[in-house]
């Protein structure tokens, strides 16, 4: 029987049919106390990042991220509403991606109102690795917008209360992902949620999500 996947928490899983991705920022002061076999992605979130601080941090990633139970860089992003000014929030953002570029890890991503800049920046650095846009709570068009650009959604506790996300789960043509980010909504509802919208059973969707996960990871 395949396990429940959430691809993006903050909060360290206490549940054996889980498979949890915690999702750890570098500036918690993380490089000694790094769980070293449980799956959890690692990156400077755009909320703490510091451009002056990048150079640094940057090492300390180039080291932590070949550590083979990470699984992903982030997660990372843009964020308009937090954090530094966007053109420092790029220029993080892009040290990353060239990371897991050169590490051939796919990147979890954080994204508010600065989907322009993501998607510009995809393009100019030509990147092929995997991104992964979590928490995605947007319209339909979007969706469909960030699909063609090449992006794979992964979908939280919105899919419980919107209709729209039921549209966007209905059209969606890519891998996708399911994730409890820092709700304390547990995963398995989602996964009936999604279910149910989808026409098909848990298990069956436990093993779409497994099968998605595997086409990212190389
Ligand atoms: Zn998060």
């Amino acid at each position: 029987m395949s396990l429940f996947l959430d691809i993006h928490t903050h909060k360290a899983s206490r549940n054996d049919e889980v498979e949890a991705i915690q999702s750890l920022s570098l500036t918690e002061g993380l490089f000694l106390a790094m769980p070293k076999t449980k799956p959890i992605s690692i990156g400077i979130h755009p909320w703490y990042g510091k451009l002056d601080e990048l150079a640094k941090n940057m090492k300390y990633l180039n080291v932590l991220a070949r550590q083979a139970n990470v699984k992903m860089i982030g997660e990372c992003g843009l964020d308009k509403l937090r954090g530094e000014p966007i053109g420092h929030q790029v220029q993080m953002l892009e040290a990353q991606v060239l990371l897991a570029e050169q590490l051939q890890k796919p990147l979890i991503l954080h994204c508010v109102k600065a989907f322009d800049e993501l998607i510009a920046l995809k393009k100019r650095l030509g990147a092929k690795v995997p991104m992964i846009l979590h928490g995605f709570n947007k319209k339909h068009e979007m969706a469909q917008q960030l699909m063609a650009q090449g992006f794979c959604l992964s979908f939280g506790a919105a899919v419980l209360k919107s209709d729209e996300m039921a549209r966007v789960l209905k059209e969606i043509n890519r891998p996708f992902f399911l994730e409890t980010d820092d709700s304390n909504v547990d995963i398995v509802e989602i996964y009936e949620r999604v279910a149910e919208i989808k026409k098909i059973s848990v298990d069956e969707l436990k093993d779409v999500i497994f099968a998605n996960w595997k086409q990212l990871v190389f």
